[in-house]
């Protein structure tokens, strides 16, 4: 590819951008100054510099992060802080985005990255990913619920949910709370609370932990991100 192209899929600016910086000569491949933009370059073997710091070529990203509530599922916002704003200078690339939505309330799995091929795969409507969440609810949840959820559950405005699977982990009589997970095939807005709400109870708090094959790693704090491994990323292919 052109080192030009090379170094703008890198995030080091705009086509425009390392254009100048080729020019200035600030851009080695194998070890030789090279002042020509069209120069090619083999990603997979050639070995690029700028500025003496050799670059890795990767194209596509791929993240984990746990959302905390308070952060919004956006790239860029004017007042509120957003996903992205989670990610270090490092890490930092202008082609990142969420995958999907979670609410401002919601913590958990958020996918982020720049293939958008990806993104899209696991988005469609047509691919049914399934996607877990950890609910803990204010009422009983019932085995009717369980079977209500299994059937279809109608929702607000008439819609109707797919078939979904309810587990119950927990119920606390006392307190009148239960804890749930709830499997969904689909992506409605605010789909788990509109279901919670339908079956007269109402959501506390909402976590996503799995996304396909792909579960929320343990370990990570709340807010913190990390790469997926080749192995995770051929989880959602
Ligand atoms: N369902 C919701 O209600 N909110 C989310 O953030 C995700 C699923």
């Amino acid at each position: 590819m052109r080192l030009d192209k090379y170094l703008a899929d890198m995030d080091f600016g705009s086509r425009k951008e390392v254009k100048q910086l080729i020019k200035n000569k600030r851009v080695t491949v194998n070890e030789k100054v090279i002042a020509s933009d069209k120069f090619q370059v083999n990603e997979h073997k050639d070995q690029v510099t700028l500025d003496g710091e050799e670059i890795v070529y990767q194209k596509y990203f791929y993240y984990m992060l746990n959302k905390p509530a308070e952060v919004i599922t956006a790239t860029i916002d004017d007042f509120e802080a957003t996903v992205l704003d989670l990610f270090s200078d490092q890490d930092f690339r202008s082609d990142l985005f969420p995958v999907g939505r979670l609410d401002k309330d919601t913590e958990g799995l958020l996918i982020i990255t720049n293939d958008g091929a990806l993104s899209h795969r696991l988005l469609s409507p047509k691919r049914h990913v399934e996607k877990e969440y950890l609910v803990r609810v204010q009422g009983i949840m019932t085995t009717v619920d369980i079977e209500n959820i299994a059937k279809g559950l109608k929702i607000d405005k008439g819609e109707i949910c797919l078939p979904a699977k309810l587990i119950i982990d927990q119920i606390d009589e006392q307190k009148n709370e239960s804890i749930v997970r709830l499997v969904l095939h689909e992506g409605k807005f605010h789909q788990v609370k509109r279901m919670v709400y339908a079956l007269g109870k109402e959501v506390i708090y909402l976590k996503r932990i799995r996304m396909g094959a792909l579960a929320l790693d343990e370990h990570l704090e709340l807010g913190d991100y990390r790469q997926l491994t080749e192995e995770e990323v051929k989880l959602l292919e």
